[in-house]
């Protein structure tokens, strides 16, 4: 059976190299991911099929530029792929997002950003490492930035620290809610650099580099039994004294601080799942409804009034999450206008939000017999909850962010 696009690409403008790898997910995520979906949810266990499947189909490369032997596909391309992914397997969504971005910052991000020549040399130099290896090894990198403290949503340095060594750095620290942990080949983790010991902490000197997962001094902690997302497996990593080599880094020391202040849209690349989630719990309802879930009698409720206007919220909700996330998205780019920012805020903010509504719609809508373990709505719904949680937009970090960009001019303060 075909399945109908999230973003159709003719009402949706899409050009031809979007529709290409959207289907392509798509296709790859119906066959292969949604079937094994449940059994990764059931036993809290990482995808690792989903990832052989990817490999060979080229996607672990789907951001790494092309002129690195990659697919090329840029924010707005890799956002709208991704999302057909999430409609299949949230967990599987949510971890290919964490390799996804090692790419996105290393290429199309700081590709669009004016680096100095000798610093764009270097980091040319220093990310064919990384390419070779997802490109040619089939590697998958992770991206664990959180501590528990401040640092993840932007407020303070990273407790995790590289110390600069002969040839390398030794670091040291602890990262949670590390997605991938003890199955990705190497964590992108971000540290604060240290010259000496007792440097002061800043969070100019952020520092991203990737840790292999079998060098010394890495371990993974703690049990992984949480509500959703089951299949990210996202433990506790600790680094004890390793030894990370200066060609590891992922850039060169100092461009991460200032990527991240001038590409903010790159933190919007945690809601494609969710779209997709969102489109899910939508599609379960109607074909629910319809009497056409496979596995289930086909018994038709569609004929009741309240469906009807059941479904009809839920088509009005999912039509404004799409628009709103699919705005955002293209137009993001280095440097946006408060106004863009703004925007994105709203778009993640909703996005995170209504997955979530839409799952508990879909839930009250189809009744009790849709929300057994057997049939995928109880995992959307559980799965949904948790993309409100993502630092360092959470939900209530854009209202945030949103209410003081709506009553502040930049650089306004009513501080005497
Ligand atoms: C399934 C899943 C997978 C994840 N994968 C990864 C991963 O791969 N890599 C990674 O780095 N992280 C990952 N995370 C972690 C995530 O990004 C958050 O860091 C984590 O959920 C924070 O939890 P916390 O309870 O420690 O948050 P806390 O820091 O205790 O914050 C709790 C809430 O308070 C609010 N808050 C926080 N700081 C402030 C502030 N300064 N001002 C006002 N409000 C604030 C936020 O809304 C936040 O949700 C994952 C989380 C989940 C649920």
């Amino acid at each position: 059976m075909s399945i109908s696009p999230i973003f159709d690409p003719v009402a949706w403008n899409l050009t031809d190299e979007q529709a290409a790898l959207a289907t392509k997910t798509r296709n790859l995520a119906a066959t292969n991911f949604a079937p094994r979906a449940s059994t990764f949810d059931r036993e809290a266990a990482f995808p690792t099929e989903n990832y052989k499947d990817m490999a060979k189909a080229g996607l672990l490369g789907i951001c790494i530029p092309e002129s690195e032997g990659g697919m090329g596909a840029d924010l707005k391309t890799y956002m709208i792929a991704a999302a057909e992914m999430g409609r299949f397997c949230g967990a599987t969504a949510l971890t290919f997002n964490m390799h996804v971005s090692s790419c996105l910052w290393t290429g199309f991000l700081l590709d669009g950003l004016g680096l100095d020549a000798a610093i764009r040399k270097q980091h040319n130099d220093m990310r064919k490492l990384h390419y070779n290896r997802i490109l040619n090894d089939g590697k998958i990198y992770s991206q664990p930035f959180s501590e528990g403290g401040a640092a993840a949503a932007g407020f303070k340095a990273f407790g995790t620290t590289a110390l600069k060594t002969d040839g390398g750095w030794i670091v040291n620290g602890k990262k949670i809610f590390a997605s991938l942990s003890g199955h990705a080949d190497y964590y992108g983790a971000l540290c604060t650099a240290l010259q000496k010991p007792d440097d002061k902490h800043s969070r100019r000197n952020t520092m991203y580099l990737a840790v292999a997962a079998d060098a010394q001094g890495v371990s993974v902690e703690g049990e992984w039994d949480p509500l959703g997302m089951r299949g990210t497996v996202s433990r506790t990593l600790i680094f004890k004294d390793v030894f990370v080599a200066d060609e590891d880094q992922l850039m060169p020391l100092g461009v991460y601080p200032s990527a991240a202040v001038r590409w903010p849209h790159m933190f919007m690349t945690l809601t494609p799942t969710y779209m997709g989630i969102a489109q899910a719990c939508y599609d379960f309802t109607v074909a629910y409804l319809r009497g056409e879930v496979p596995g289930t009698p086909p018994v038709k409720r569609r004929m009741y009034p309240t469906k009807q206007i059941a479904v009809a919220q839920m088509r009005v909700m999912l039509d404004q999450t799409k628009s709103t996330w699919f705005q955002a998205i293209s137009e993001a780019k280095p440097d946006p206008s408060q106004d863009s920012l703004m925007r994105a805020w709203s778009a993640q903010y909703t996005v995170m939000e209504n997955a979530n509504h839409l799952a508990q719609l879909a839930i009250r809508t189809c009744g009790g017999q849709a929300m057994l373990r057997s049939l995928p709505l109880e995992r959307l719904y559980r799965d949904s909850r948790c993309g409100s949680l993502m630092l360092p937009w959470t939900a209530e970090l854009c209202l945030d962010k949103l209410g003081k960009g709506a009553l502040y001019n930049p650089g306004e303060s009513d501080d005497d």
